[in-house]
């Protein structure tokens, strides 16, 4: 069945030099990136949003994606690809053409910048991406809902 949602390509901070988590979902790319790093304690910082593209068919969209990035695969049993982000990029949006039929689709991309939000809780400081504010956030070290 043909689903419409976006195929994202995810920097962090703390991965070397040209590694990027590139896949798909059919909920917002902000969503899907504050949930891999707050479901995974081996994740040091949030990720960052370098590339969202809609697409008429996200499954399809990513299975064509992940053939074309075979060769720059770290794992085969994880979405992380190393190669420059232009040529990342390029082949996101080839895919995204081919699937759309040519019909553009643009979403504007989420905002980075990272922001500070005290916990009214246990005063500490929780350093998040602007992205993350519209999400249901937990601190960071108290775990209670942290309060924008
Ligand atoms: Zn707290």
């Amino acid at each position: 069945m043909k689903k419409k949602g976006f195929l994202y390509i995810l920097a962090n901070s703390t991965f070397s030099e040209g590694v990027y988590k590139i896949g798909k979902t059919t909920r917002r790319p902000e969503i899907r990136a504050w949930e891999l790093y707050e479901k995974s304690s081996g994740i040091p910082e949030p990720f960052d949003i370098v590339h969202q593209r809609l697409v008429k068919d996200c499954h399809e969209a990513e299975r064509l994606i992940h053939e074309r990035l075979k060769e720059y695969r770290i794992n085969e049993y994880r979405e992380f690809f190393k190669l420059s982000l232009v040529e990342a990029k390029a082949k996101v949006n080839q895919v995204v053409y081919f699937i759309n039929e040519n019909l553009e689709y643009n979403e504007k991309i989420a905002s980075n910048e990272k922001v500070t939000i005290i916990c009214r809780q246990c005063r500490k400081k929780n350093k998040l991406p602007k992205y993350a504010l519209q999400l249901s956030l937990k601190c960071g070290n108290c775990k209670r809902k942290l309060v924008v």
